[in-house]
């Protein structure tokens, strides 16, 4: 069990002012923020970002929509911190999420869904280690 997850605040949830309401979600659900950065990624460092998903349908339109704007990227410490914080955003799909979580509250689209969360620790320490150098972190 890992204590660290990975987050974006992508750029709907960003274009909409909701950086703030998302950060306090965060922390009040018990999450330390340990790093984090406001960045914009060019179409090239989305698609490396998402490579995982490059076979399925919506991945041109993903990579286009994840460089469209400024995003918050930040590593979270708290204890079981990948399940719990998948459980803290919701559903992929908005309208399938949980009420009160952080995609039913903000999220536009199952596209533009306000965050990331990583699926697994492993996972985590790549996505981190993708945005920061182990000198940032903390
Ligand atoms: N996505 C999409 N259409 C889909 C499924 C996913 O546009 O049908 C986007 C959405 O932004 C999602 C991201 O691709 O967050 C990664 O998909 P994944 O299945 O990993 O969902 P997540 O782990 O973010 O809940
Ligand atoms: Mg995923």
């Amino acid at each position: 069990m890992s204590n660290k997850t990975f987050t974006m605040i992508k750029p709907d949830a960003v274009g909409n002012n909701y950086i703030g309401p998302i950060l306090a979600k965060i922390n009040e659900a018990g999450f330390r923020i340990v790093a984090m950065k406001y960045t914009k990624l060019s179409a090239e460092l989305a698609g490396q970002f998402y490579a995982v998903h490059r076979e399925r349908p919506f991945y041109k339109d993903l990579v286009s929509y994840m460089s469209s704007g400024p995003i918050v990227a930040a590593i979270l410490e708290k204890d079981n911190a990948v399940e719990d914080f998948r459980k803290l955003i919701g559903a992929t799909d908005p309208a399938k999420a949980a009420p009160g979580t952080i995609r039913n509250l903000f999220a536009k689209s199952i596209e533009a869904n306000a965050v990331h969360g990583s699926d697994s620790d492993e996972n985590a320490a790549i996505e981190g280690n993708f945005f920061f150098s182990g000198t940032e972190r903390f």
